[in-house]
């Protein structure tokens, strides 16, 4: 009895000690990205990918949505959503979204000036919506790349949506004068409510990976999904799946009436230049080519 009693302590302090040791290096590569983040973006080492948007019945690219990337030669690749939370910690984030928008906007130019009538979408943080100045910032950085304003949509979680309506409400209406789209990311994971919903600036909805990648397992995800189009098209909303992974689910979702969708099914995020070589193909996904009808 004395000897299992000692086993279970070694197990239970070895199991403390591993705790602490993992939370030791969340902690410290953390810490480390917090030091090394401000350089990287002052010097621009934070790179994008486009990852195509695709219209589920023509099966051609509409659009492209710009993901952070970023290599650190001592961190490895480090997560969006893992520097864009420390990012948003320590008041950086404005820094960020002014890189992405510059690059994201500045390529989307480019690929209009080629003839291409390609949109790119940018996600936005919630602390980016108290900013004083942020309609301005991007007004101003349309009129100097000379791209024209419905070419761009911003990407602005439910969560950070809801985190203060009001505020939210009243950036998007600017926005909209504007002329730029925008979409409600992860759409389904916050808490909006149907009144709050009913007012809803917005042109898009982009319905949760959580909801989609069970779709073909049962009942509940589709119901959701069909709500989502109801609701939609109650207000004229575009409504786009991410995180489709196969053609059943994607076939699936064009059956229930989503127009759009994202996934690896049909291509990840990508470099600009791989972009490039879509567009003089027609915009269609070799995941997709032969496949049509
Ligand atoms: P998000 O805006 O919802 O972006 C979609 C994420 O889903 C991307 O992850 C994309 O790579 C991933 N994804 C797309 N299709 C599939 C699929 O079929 N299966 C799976 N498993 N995943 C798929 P990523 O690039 O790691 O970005 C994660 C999140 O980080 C983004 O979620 C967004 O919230 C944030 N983020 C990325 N770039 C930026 C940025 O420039 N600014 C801000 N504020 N946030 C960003
Ligand atoms: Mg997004
Ligand atoms: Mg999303
Ligand atoms: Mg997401």
């Amino acid at each position: 009895a004395d000897l299992a009693l000692s086993v279970a302590r070694a197990r239970a302090s070895s199991a403390v000690e591993r705790y602490t040791g993992e939370l030791q290096t969340t902690l410290t590569r953390r810490a480390m990205i917090g030091d090394l983040l401000p350089e990287a973006i002052r010097a621009g080492l934070i790179h994008l990918h486009y990852q195509p948007v695709v219209n589920l019945h023509t099966e051609q690219i509409t659009m492209v949505e710009a993901l952070a990337r970023w290599t650190d030669p001592e961190l490895g690749p480090v997560r969006p959503d893992e520097f864009v939370a420390v990012a948003e910690a320590n008041g950086l984030i404005g820094d960020l979204t002014d890189l992405v928008l510059e690059t994201a906007v500045a390529q989307a130019a480019r690929w209009a000036r080629a003839g291409s009538l390609l949109g790119v979408a940018v996600n936005i943080s919630v602390h980016d919506l108290e900013r004083e100045g942020l309609v301005g910032t991007i007004r101003e950085v349309l009129v100097r790349h000379g791209l024209q304003a419905d070419r761009l949509v911003l990407e602005i979680t439910e969560t950070a949506v809801m985190s203060d309506p009001a505020r939210s409400h009243d950036v998007m209406v600017a926005l909209r004068r504007l002329g730029v789209g925008l979409a409600i990311d992860d759409f389904g994971t916050g808490h909006s409510s149907l009144s709050y919903f009913r007012d809803l600036p917005a042109t898009k909805l982009k319905v949760d990976r959580s909801f989609v990648h069970t779709l073909l397992d049962g009942e509940d995800d589709r119901r959701i999904v069909r709500a989502i189009v109801d609701l939609a098209r109650g207000k004229d909303l575009v409504v786009v799946a991410e995180g489709i992974e196969d053609r059943e689910t994607f076939d699936l979702l064009r059956e229930m009436g989503v127009q759009y969708g994202q996934g690896f099914f049909m291509a990840r995020p990508m470099p600009a230049a791989d972009v490039d070589v879509l567009l003089t193909t027609g915009m269609h996904l070799p995941a997709l080519r032969g496949l049509q009808g």
